[in-house]
C-alpha cells in the first residue's frame, strides 16, 4: 500500500517510522511519504492561509497550494488514488472504514488547519479521484494531523503482513468487520461448535463467524496466574478452547451491552444464539431477536 500525506507539519508524522508500521515501511509492506504543502506555495512566507470570504473568526487554506500538491502527490503512474480529507463535519471513521482502506492501493490523506480548507479544492478532487470526508470523533482537533495518525494506523495494522499475528484482528474489538487479511469463515458458526486446531483464539473467531464483529473485546489476561489476589478466570486455564470461546463471547456480550448499548441495537438477531441471547437478557435487553430488529 501507498499512503501520501500532505501537511503543514511533516514532523508530526514521525511516530509512523516507529513500532509495527515503521517496521512495516522497512519491509516495504506500506510505503509512506509526507509532502509539506508549503512547498506548493507561492511568497516569500510559504502563505498556505488567507482570511475567510464572508468574514468571521480564523484563517482558511487557499486553494492553490493545495490543489497543486494534490496534482503532484496522485501524479505518479500507478493505482488511483483515494483521497482522505479529515473533517470534524465528514463521515464517522470506523473500523469498518479502516477494513475499506487497508484494500486501497494508494491513499492520499490532507491534513487542513485553521478554519479548514476551501472547499473547492475538495469539489475539484472529486472529478478525477475517489474523495472521502472523515470524521474521527465528535470534538474538534486543531488540525487533521493528529486524526490522519490515527486513521494510519488503524489502516496499516490491517494490511496483510503488517500484525505478526493476523487472527488477532479478528479478536478486536469490532473484529471481523472486512479485515482483508483474515477469512471469514462462510457458516458463521456457534461458539458452542467444536473448536478446530489451533486453540481457543482460533476457535472464539471460527465459533464466532467473524469473532468479535460489532462487539467490544471482553477483558485480557497474562501470567501470573494469581497477581494481588485476584485470580485469572479458571476456564481460561482449563484447556477447554470451546468452553473458552464461550466465555470470551458471553464476556464481550456483556461488556458491549454495558459501554456501548447502542451496538446491540446494531446487531443481526440473526447471529444470536440462545446463549447470546440469555446473556443479553441479564444485561437488561430483549430476549427475542424481533424485539431487537431496530
Ligand atoms: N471549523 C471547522 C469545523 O468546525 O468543522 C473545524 C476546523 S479544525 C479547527 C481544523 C482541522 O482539524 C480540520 O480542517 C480537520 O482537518 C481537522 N479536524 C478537527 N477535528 C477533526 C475531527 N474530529 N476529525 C477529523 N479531523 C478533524
Amino acid at each position: 500500500m501507498r499512503i501520501d500525506i500532505i501537511t503543514i507539519f511533516p514532523g508530526y508524522f514521525a511516530p509512523l517510522g516507529m513500532s509495527l508500521i515503521g517496521k512495516a515501511a522497512l519491509r516495504g509492506d506500506v510505503q509512506i511519504t509526507v509532502h509539506d504543502l508549503r512547498d506548493w506555495s507561492h511568497d516569500a512566507h510559504r502563505t498556505v492561509d488567507d482570511t475567510p470570504y464572508g468574514g468571521g473568526p480564523g484563517m482558511v487554506m487557499k486553494p492553490e497550494p493545495w490543489g497543486e500538491a494534490l496534482d503532484a502527490a496522485t501524479a505518479a503512474d500507478g493505482p488511483a488514488p483515494r483521497l482522505v480529507v479529515p473533517a470534524p463535519s465528514g463521515a464517522l471513521f470506523t473500523q469498518q472504514t479502516a477494513a475499506g482502506y487497508a484494500r486501497e492501493p494508494r491513499l492520499v490523506f490532507a491534513c487542513g488547519r485553521y478554519e479548514g480548507i476551501d472547499a473547492r479544492v475538495v469539489d475539484e478532487a472529486r472529478t478525477r479521484m475517489a474523495v472521502d470526508e472523515v470524521s474521527i470523533g465528535d470534538y474538534v482537533l486543531a488540525g487533521g494531523e493528529a486524526a490522519v495518525l490515527v486513521m494510519v494506523e488503524a489502516v496499516c495494522r490491517l494490511v496483510p503482513g503488517v500484525l505478526g499475528n493476523a487472527a488477532s484482528v479478528a479478536d478486536d474489538s469490532f473484529g471481523g468487520s472486512g479485515d482483508p487479511g483474515v477469512a471469514a469463515p462462510a457458516d458463521a458458526g456457534r461458539p458452542e461448535a467444536a473448536p478446530p486446531a489451533g486453540g481457543a483464539r482460533r476457535a472464539a473467531t471460527d465459533g464466532c463467524g467473524s469473532g468479535m464483529a460489532g462487539l467490544l473485546e471482553g477483558p485480557v489476561y497474562t501470567k501470573p496466574r494469581v497477581w494481588r489476589g485476584r485470580e485469572v478466570p479458571p476456564v481460561l486455564l482449563s484447556g477447554d478452547h470451546g468452553a473458552i470461546a464461550r466465555w470470551r463471547r458471553d464476556a464481550a456480550l456483556s461488556r458491549t451491552a454495558a459501554m456501548r448499548p447502542e451496538l446491540i441495537h446494531r446487531l443481526d438477531p440473526a447471529s444470536l444464539n440462545d446463549r447470546d441471547r440469555e446473556v443479553l437478557s441479564r444485561a437488561g435487553f430483549p430476549m427475542h431477536p424481533e424485539d431487537m430488529a431496530h
